[in-house]
């Protein structure tokens, strides 16, 4: 089985719309939406769920009021400030401002706050009409993405692996932090999608760089190419320069958006120069993966 993860550095260079297209196109294949931060393919893909399970993606305290003698002593230690008290309710923990060090639970001298697993967001297997696909939700403000990242490309492995598929290709979320690192490691291939901005072409940069660490092939697609020609020659000779393969510059075309109102992906809504270009890139990749 073979791992593709289409990343994009910045946001909004239309990498989610060259995912939903690459999902019509792919036949043998598993989707895993790695975005879990914002997640997004869900919109053009309208998931039926299958299954959900929670994300335990931390420990955090516990606070047994019974148990509380009041003395302060957590109160006086955190560095958070996430400890609170009121004479009505005494002490308790604001989990918005902890920082779950554990430092509370160490120092209570009555064993009054204890470590316990925390449900940080939910992860779903659900039926799309472009097959099956592994996908999350993080809580509202909570942390440990990376992490979700990693569970969700497990899922969706050993479902592609349980349905013997030949490919599983990864949304990965955007930037260059921790939940991309986790969407990227020991995968086959990643597609850099890009457009001709300036924070796009620097994105496009650190993301490479990301991936030449790791030592993981890339191929890079222009998206909007025509929005500045000048930056868009620029992305072609660092691609030479640096031995990547270019293998699609789409048109800026009002389509995208229509597809997208529509909930569909583009090479589902119209059959015009976008549908194609995006077309003949799903080829060069499935040649460049091999499968
Ligand atoms: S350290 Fe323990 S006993 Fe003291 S106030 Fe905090 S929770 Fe209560
Ligand atoms: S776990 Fe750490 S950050 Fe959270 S309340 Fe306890 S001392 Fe404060």
């Amino acid at each position: 089985m073979k791992e593709l993860t289409i990343i994009s550095g910045k946001g909004g260079t239309g990498k989610t719309t060259v995912t939903a297209a690459f999902a019509t196109l792919a036949t043998n294949k598993i989707l895993a939406d790695c975005d879990v931060d914002a997640a997004d393919l869900h919109l053009i893909l309208t998931p039926k769920e299958l299954s959900k399970a929670d994300f335990i993606g931390g420990r955090g305290p516990i606070l047994d009021g019974e148990k509380c003698i009041r003395c302060g002593e957590c109160q006086r230690l955190c560095r958070f400030d996430a400890i609170e008290f009121t004479e009505a309710s005494g002490y308790s923990i604001n989990n918005f401002a902890c920082d779950s060090c554990g430092l509370c639970a160490l120092a209570c001298p009555e064993k009054a706050i204890t470590m316990a697993d925390t449900i940080n967001g939910q992860w779903f297997i659900s039926d799309t009409r472009a097959g099956k696909m592994v996908h999350a939700r993080l809580g509202i403000g909570e942390d440990n993405s990376g992490k979700l990242v990693t569970l969700v490309r497990q899922q969706g492995k050993l479902l592609a692996k349980k349905e013997n598929r030949e490919l599983l290709i990864n949304d990965g979320p955007p930037g260059i932090g921790c939940p991309v690192t986790a969407s990227i490691t020991g995968v086959d291939m990643v597609l850099i999608v890009t457009e001709p901005t300036l924070s796009g072409m620097h994105d496009m940069e650190r993301v490479h760089g990301l991936c030449r660490h790791f030592d993981i092939p890339a191929l890079v697609c222009i998206n909007r190419f025509d929005l500045n020609l000048h930056n868009t020659e620029k992305i072609r000779n660092y691609c030479n320069r640096h031995e990547i393969a270019l293998v699609g510059e789409i048109p800026l075309d009002q389509v995208v958006n229509k597809a997208q109102v529509a909930r569909l992906s583009v090479v589902e809504y119209d059959c015009g120069r976008v549908s194609q270009v995006v077309r003949e890139m799903w080829k060069k990749v499935e040649k460049e993966l091999d499968i």
